[in-house]
This record gives structure tokens, sequence and C-alpha cells, in this order.
């Protein structure tokens, strides 16, 4: 059914890409020499650079860039304003085959390659329209389901995610447990085959329209470390005692709809369960580096978005009676950010290209979120200030990019986090 309904013909560039199933294998990449990296392309943003690419995902890259143009950047601050995108953005995505994109063709997604997905990240953050919450949906919560869940789940749900008809979220932040994951207290008690979830969770990105949740839940509380305890359900919107509360009020990702979600005597049935019980731990830590690449990869982008957006401004902001780009001040910052943005580039295209051969371990996804966010943060300050006041006003792009990378090194687990990480295989290693 929902093949009838998507764009072949994109499509047919999009599966092309897939051919290989996994990764670009590294002698291929190597030989594709002749594509510069972003350090000697003329802009940061250029369509045909990074050896990680080849042509089908360039073609691939100039239909996302369309789509972007003409279906999100004319509503985005409609969007703002009303702190959500539309359901129809949705659906244009899945039809232009754009959600689901690394989740094998078999499950019901795409099944196009990592890299592909990574277009998608880049060319959202090109576009500076934070709303749309795709790369949640599809490279976070969908793997939940095509890894772990049974064929009837599969069946059930993922066509219709691919097809933005479902949209998701993933619960597992609490009012009182954010960093301490195993401090969850939404419970899930078994009463018969069936379940009863009581609880209730924090800043869901997708909250508000999400019509699928995976939740997670303590399902053992005698377990001897909480983590053995914990246990992932889905819970469709609609089911009696599931409500979700207001959309929060942000700082930044203003399009964005993070809401809270409560769950009363909700009566689940044995298949709502992912997976077998008390493995949601061990499964979350499973994905986590692929979400901490993925934020990773977003960060880089925008940094890549905001520096071009920067230099576009110097070179026709005027000062003293010649434009600013002429200080070598200015200069000087603008090398500097380049260089640490490239610099940053290197190091997360070889986190991608290390994940597409399933080797990035989850240490290594950790250092490139953790440094990532924070220099998107360091750009977004510097470019602002290059800006003067007019980066302090709504209406100029940076002032959006700015408040939206704050949030960066804050979720997918902090970056204080993610030092503890990198930490312990360093001194832990014997
Ligand atoms: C816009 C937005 C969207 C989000 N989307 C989702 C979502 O879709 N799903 C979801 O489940 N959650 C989501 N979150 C939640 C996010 O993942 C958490 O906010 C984050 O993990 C931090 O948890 P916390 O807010 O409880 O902070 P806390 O855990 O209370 O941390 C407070 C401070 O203490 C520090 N800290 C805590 N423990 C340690 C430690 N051991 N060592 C050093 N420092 C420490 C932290 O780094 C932080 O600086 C979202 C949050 C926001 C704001």
């Amino acid at each position: 059914m929902f093949a009838k309904k998507v764009n072949k013909t994109f499509l047919w560039g999009l599966r092309n890409v897939s051919a290989p199933k996994q990764a670009i294998p590294v002698a291929v990449a190597r030989q594709q020499h002749t594509r510069p990296e972003t350090s000697s392309a003329k802009s940061l943003m250029d369509i045909g650079t990074r050896r990680i690419f080849n042509e089908d995902h360039d073609i691939f890259r100039q239909s996302v860039r369309r789509f972007f143009q003409e279906e999100v950047i004319p509503y985005h601050s409609e969007w703002e304003k009303a702190g959500q995108v539309s359901r129809g953005l949705w659906e244009k995505a899945g039809e232009q085959g754009m959600l689901g994109v690394m989740i094998p063709e078999e499950h019901g997604g795409i099944g196009a390659d990592l890299f592909s997905a990574a277009v998608l990240w880049e060319e959202q953050m090109y576009s500076n329209c934070s709303g749309p919450g795709f790369a949640l949906h599809s490279d976070i919560v969908m793997p939940y389901l095509s890894n772990y869940g049974s064929k009837e789940q599969n069946e059930r749900f993922i066509p219709e995610m691919t097809a933005g008809r479902c949209i998701s979220a993933i619960a597992m932040t609490e009012p009182g447990a954010g960093s301490d994951l195993q401090g969850v207290k939404t419970y899930a008690k078994k009463d018969g085959s069936d379940w009863i979830l009581n609880g209730n969770k924090v800043f869901i990105s997708n909250g508000w329209m999400c019509d699928l949740v995976v939740v997670v839940a303590v399902t053992n509380r005698e377990a001897k470390v909480a983590a053995h305890g914990i246990s992932l359900f889905l819970v469709e919107n609609g089911t009696k005692g599931f409500q979700k509360g207001r959309k929060l009020e942000k700082i930044g990702l203003k399009a964005q709809d993070t809401a809270e979600l409560f769950f009363e005597d909700v009566r689940l049935p044995a298949d709502a369960l992912i997976g077998e019980v008390n493995k949601g731990f061990y499964y979350l830590m499973n994905e986590l580096p692929q979400e901490r690449l993925a934020i990773a990869g977003i960060a880089i982008a925008s940094c890549e978005f905001m520096f071009e957006e920067t230099r576009n401004y110097v070179m026709q902001r005027k000062a003293f009676g010649k434009t600013i780009a002429h200080l070598q001040t200015v200069q000087h910052k603008l090398a500097e950010l380049k260089t640490e943005i490239c610099v940053g580039r290197a190091f997360v295209d070889n986190c991608l290209l290390l994940h597409s051969e399933k080797r990035l371990d989850a240490a290594t996804a950790s250092m490139a979120k953790y440094w990532a966010s924070d220099l998107q943060n360091k750009v977004a300050t510097q470019c602002l200030q290059l800006h003067g006041g007019w980066g302090y006003m709504w209406e100029y792009p940076i002032a959006k990019a700015f408040v939206d990378a704050r949030i960066q090194p804050i979720y997918g687990g902090t970056n204080e986090i993610m030092k503890e990480l990198i930490a312990r295989t360093i001194v832990n290693q014997k």
C-alpha cells in the first residue's frame, strides 16, 4: 500500500544509494579522491564534497535540499508560533522517502545506508529549521522496533512510520530522572498476560504530535541492579489512561513539540513489550551511540551553516567605510572558526564511516557528541558576535541557530555524562 504512494522517481536514486546495503568500503571511499573535503571546497555546504559520499548521495542531497527549501523554510515561522510543525509535512516527507531511510526494506523502511540518513541530518541543519523531529523518529525510535521488535510489531508500525502517518517519540526522561536513567520510576506491573503502566515522562521530543511512544519502564523492582529490571513498551496515542501534557515553552527549538506524557493505569497487551522483558536497558545502551552520532552530525552541519551565514554577513556589512570582512580581527576569527569546523567535520565523518562498518564504540560516539555540540555552541556565540546587534534579532538566522544550539550538550546524555563514559575507557583499561 505504502509503495503506491511514494515518489518512485525520487526513490530510484535513493535505492541506488543503498545498493551496497551497508558502508561504502573504505577502499572505494579512498578512490573518490577527486571529491574535495570541505576545507578546500568553495562553501562548507557544497554538494559533491567529502569522500564518504558518492554521486548517488549527491542526487539524494539535491532532492532533500529542495524539499527543505520548498516544504519547510516557507512555513517554519508559522510553526514556531504554533510550537509544532504540521502533520501534512510528515506525510510529505514520507511520500518523498525521507523517513525510516536506514530501516531495512524488509521491515518496511527505505533500506538506504547511514550516509543517506546523514544527508538528511545535515540538510535539515543547512535549512536552519529545527522543527521537524525526523531524525529522532527515523534514526532513534524506529531502530528499537526494527532491531528488537517482533515481526507483527514491525508489520503493523514500520510502514506507517515510513509513510509519515505514524509519528513516534521515545520517553526515557522523568521529572526526577534524566542523566540517571536507572532511577526511572515509571512502573509496568504484570496483570495476567497484560501490563499496567503508571508514571510520567517529561521533555519528550515529538511528544505532542506522536502516535506511538517507546516508553522506558521498570518491570522488576527487586532486580539487584536497576538496569536488569527495565523494559521498553510501545504505547499508542488514544490508549485509555495515556495523556499528553502541554507543549513545553522552550528557549529554542521553537517549532519542535516537546511535551510531558502521563500514564495512569494504562493497560497494555503482552505484545506491547519490545523484545524481552528486563532487557530494555541493554537495548538502550546498544542504540545510544547512533543517537549520539546523529547529534554530532547535526552539530557540525549547524556549524557549517552558521559559518557560511556569517561569512556572507561580514562581506556585506559596512563599518568605517569598508566591509567588516576587511578587518584583520574578523578575518582571523573566520580562519579560526573554519579550521575548527573542518577538524570537527573530519572526526565526525570518520565516526560515520566507523558506524557504517559497525565499528563505532560507545566512547568514540560520546567524544563526537560532546566535542561537536560544544563546538556548535562556541561557533554560535562567535558568529552571533560577528553579526553585532542584528544577530540578537529573531529574524536573523544566526539568532535561531544560537538558541537551537544550546540544547545539544544537554540531551542525548549531557556532555558531563559523555566525559564519564569516555573516562571509564581510559582509567579502567588494563
Ligand atoms: C528540548 C529537549 C528535548 C528532549 N528530548 C527528550 C526525548 O525525546 N526523550 C527523552 O527521554 N528525554 C528527552 N530530553 C531529556 C534530556 O535527555 C535530559 O534533560 C538530559 O538527559 C539531562 O537530564 P536532566 O534534565 O534530568 O538533568 P540532570 O540529570 O538533573 O543533570 C543536571 C546537571 O547535573 C549534571 N550531572 C548529572 N549527573 C552527573 C554525573 N554523574 N557526573 C557529572 N555531572 C552530572 C548534568 O550533566 C547536568 O549538568 C529532552 C530534553 C530537552 C530539554
